[in-house]
């Protein structure tokens, strides 16, 4: 059986796209099954699993919108060896078009449970928003992956995104809850990274992840070769910290 996890914060910026699709490559190569969900309508993670937008035959939104089924729109990576229900600009009218639809928070989680048995992992990368796609992203999943910035700010947003879990938890989806906090963009010779992280740790305790991804060039260079980090530089620092990411996702999945 997948296990469904979302990668949420509704920062933009903040590194879930990034996150969800050297997970998805980095868990490829532990030898797990994969299927990305692009919910962003900016269709970056599709881009970054070197998937063209513009001209790709099926999408996200035809699932949401019941025009087509999970196994008839998705496509594979071969940059990255995982399939991706693919995301474009067109995904923003979903948002209309599904006021008028009957559990229209769900569409996603029934959508993907007919492909359940297809997959390890599925990795749901959500908008910068708390809209309604991010409200079936959390409502298909087993758990919340967080990636944070360790900065000044980062706390800040966070309280609301619990908040909007622990609704969705409580009246949408019993299975619901956050994984844990990744920090990405770490710089080690930052005293207020350090600072930070220290804080979340001791807040969050056990929910903070020990893999930590490094600021790192390569992860920021790779979309544009059209690359997962992991597969474009994999002895890079942010490719190794994916890796070890990956190995400890797989690690905590056995614990839910
Ligand atoms: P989000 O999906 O939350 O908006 P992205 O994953 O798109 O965030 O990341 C925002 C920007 O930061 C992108 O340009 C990305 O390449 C860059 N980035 C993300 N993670 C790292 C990292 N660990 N090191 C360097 N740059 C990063
Ligand atoms: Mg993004």
């Amino acid at each position: 059986m997948a296990r469904i996890f979302a990668v949420a914060n509704q920062k933009g910026g903040v590194g879930k796209t990034t996150t969800t699709v050297n997970l998805a490559a980095a868990l490829v190569k532990h030898g797990q099954r994969v299927l990305l969900v692009d919910l962003d309508p900016q269709g970056n993670a599709t881009m970054g699993s070197g998937i063209d937008k513009r001209s790709v035959p099926g999408t996200v939104y035809q699932v949401l919108i019941g025009q087509a089924s999970v196994t008839e729109a998705r496509v594979f990576s071969e940059a990255g060896a995982f399939d991706v229900l693919a995301a474009n600009r067109e995904l923003a009218g979903a948002e209309v078009e599904l006021v008028q639809v009957d559990n229209r928070e769900g569409r996603l989680k029934e959508a993907l449970a007919l492909v359940d048995a297809n997959y390890d992992f599925i990795l749901i990368d959500c908008p910068p928003s708390l809209s309604m796609l991010t409200l079936n992203g959390l409502c298909a999943a087993h758990g919340v992956v967080i990636p944070m910035q360790c900065e000044y700010y980062a706390l800040e947003g966070l309280s609301d995104l619990v908040a909007t879990i622990k609704q969705v938890h409580g009246k949408l989806n019993r299975d619901l809850k956050i994984i844990g906090l990744l920090r990405v963009m770490f710089d080690p010779r930052s005293t207020l990274s350090q600072q930070v992280s220290a804080q979340l740790e001791a807040h969050f305790g056990g929910k903070v992840f020990n893999a930590i991804i490094p600021r790192n060039v390569r992860l920021a260079e790779a979309p544009s070769h059209g690359l997962p980090g992991v597969v474009f530089d994999p002895m890079s620092k942010g490719a190794l910290g994916y890796l070890s990411f990956a190995a400890e996702m797989i690690d905590r999945i056995k614990t839910l």
